[in-house]
């Protein structure tokens, strides 16, 4: 990446002899959402990125090319059952695996230079090399050390500093990630789809390359820990996706210890130990590692601050403030908030209002969307019926299945449903769990209502176009007074 001091600050010579207002480290997400949304109100900010891009795990290997991959799963879907849609001839079409690449590649590139256009057009200055902050601010003013890819040292002075590092997949105990076993970056450039796959690790990204490679054709094997499969959503969610994926021939196994993983002549075996405490050996051409993903704090400068880290991570006020003045953390390296590019880039836009002294609102926890792109999707917000119960809500549940709503019908795709949890005693909407088409999208709806706190009186008033699968929320509902029209 060029070093593009752009004109306002080219105008002060270098970088090194600005004062910024405020010093960004790490331009994913988190980091390029503040450093925009700064420029906006007025503040001089540097980008500090390591990589030789902008866009970090998002663009290059999360959000982005997983979802490019999964749109392609959906159209090879919808092609091989062409004749329920009188559509002959395309039962058999053939994948082209290195063009679905290609066409994943260049939607990343062409994200990548929007990056750089925006940046230019803020005149945010993008500074190339690797960042670590030296320790409190003196007379106000904090110091970044920047190494450079050659090694070139050079320093970038301002008020004000956020840690936007991110995170990095975490790998299981003496293994690492190569050409069979593999992270969310191995696989997202593998050279062909491979015969059969083992998913370590059944949260939202296991989930979806599972889903993803069983579209494909692969033989797919998941062995998860935990009781159960996406186990941040509602019980019900977990229950319904894992029928969903032994349906389509997804081999689920919860509850399961992960013993050994080696490699074989062929490909991987993995040694574990299953629900009921039996020794399981299965065997695959590669298998994915997806247990989590650990913070980047280990060496951007924290030791040498008063910030407080909690199992590796930052802890922050609700301006996303650290306990050292002045040092602000967004993004995956944040401790008690979900590890997504949305929170991350909200943070973002947080800490900057805080600095640039705008109004701001903290994050609230149960009013984030969770996403996951599988095949059905899941959509959700808020409190899950047991949540809401242990906080200590009497709770009133709604569930309309997506097999009333004509829409999906119309789609052919009618697995799952919409769940709305909410507080008996004013109807509150506490929560929404949607399993099924387009639900991640449909989820949009549910944040609004609930950081409007909307009832369910209102919504069941609200009217919702025909035929969508929106209407399907209306009959959820409508379904918390036992009164859905379509079931
Ligand atoms: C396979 C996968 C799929 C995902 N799908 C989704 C999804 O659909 N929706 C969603 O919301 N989230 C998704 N996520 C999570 C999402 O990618 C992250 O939450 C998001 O990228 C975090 O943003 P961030 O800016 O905090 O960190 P990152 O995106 O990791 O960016 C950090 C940046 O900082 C740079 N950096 C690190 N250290 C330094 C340093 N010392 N100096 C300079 N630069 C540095 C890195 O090079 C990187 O560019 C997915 C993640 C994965 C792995």
């Amino acid at each position: 990446m060029e070093l593009p001091l752009t004109e306002d600050v080219a105008t002060q010579k270098t970088a090194a002899e600005t004062i910024f207002d405020v010093a960004i480290i790490g331009g994913g997400p988190a980091g390029f959402t503040a450093a925009i949304r700064g420029a906006e109100y007025g503040l001089k900010v540097a980008l500090i990125e390591k990589a030789d891009k902008l866009g970090g795990t998002c663009l290059h290997v999360g959000c982005i090319p997983t979802k490019a991959l999964l749109f392609n799963a959906e159209i090879w879907d919808h092609l091989q059952h062409g004749a329920e849609f009188g559509i002959q001839g395309i039962a058999t079409p053939t994948l082209d695996w290195a063009a679905v690449l290609r066409r994943k590649d260049a939607i990343i590139t062409k994200h990548v230079k929007g990056l750089e256009f925006l940046m230019k057009k803020h005149k945010i200055a993008v500074i190339a090399g690797y960042g670590r902050l030296t320790g409190a601010a003196q007379d106000g003013v904090h110091t970044v050390d920047v190494t450079a890819g050659g090694g070139e040292t050079s320093q970038v002075k301002a008020k004000n500093v956020i840690l936007a590092s991110g995170s990095e997949a975490k790998m299981l105990p003496g293994l690492t990630a190569d050409d069979r076993i593999l992270t969310n970056i191995e696989i997202l450039a593998l050279s062909a789809v491979p015969k059969s796959l083992i998913v370590i690790g059944a949260g939202a990204v296991g989930m979806e390359f599972a889903s993803l490679f069983r579209t494909f054709g692969s033989e797919v094997t998941i062995v998860e820990f935990l009781p159960r499969v996406v186990s941040v959503e509602d019980e019900e969610v977990s229950k319904e996706i894992t029928r969903l994926f032994k349906k389509r021939g997804i081999d689920v196994n919860t509850g399961a210890k992960v013993e050994k993983v080696e490699k074989t002549d062929t490909g991987v075996r993995v040694t574990y130990t299953d629900a009921n405490g039996k020794a399981q050996v299965k065997e695959a051409e590669k298998v994915l590692v997806a247990v989590g993903r650990a913070g980047l704090t280990g060496n951007v400068g924290v030791e040498k601050t008063k910030i407080e880290l909690e199992r590796g991570l930052v802890k922050v006020d609700g301006a996303q403030e650290t306990a050292e003045p002045g040092v602000f953390a967004i993004g995956d390296i944040v401790a008690g908030l979900p590890q997504l590019a949305h929170v991350g880039s909200m943070a973002g836009m947080i800490a900057v209002a805080k600095i640039a002294g705008k109004p701001y609102r903290p994050i609230r926890r149960d009013r984030i969307p969770g996403c996951t792109y599988t095949e059905p999707q899941i959509g959700s917000a808020g409190l899950t019926e047991s949540q809401a119960k242990e906080q200590g809500h009497e709770v009133k549940v709604g569930k309309f299945p997506f097999a009333g709503n004509a829409k999906a019908t119309i789609l052919g795709n009618h697995d799952g449903f919409v769940k709305i949890v909410s507080d008996a005693k004013y109807g509150e909407i506490l929560g929404v769990h949607i399993l099924g088409p387009q639900a991640t999208e449909l989820i949009a709806e549910a944040v609004a209502v609930m950081e409007l706190e909307g009832t369910v009186d209102e919504l069941m008033y609200t009217i919702h176009a025909h035929p969508t699968l929106a209407e399907s929320l209306l009959d959820a509902y409508g379904a918390v007074n036992g009164m859905a029209i379509n079931a």
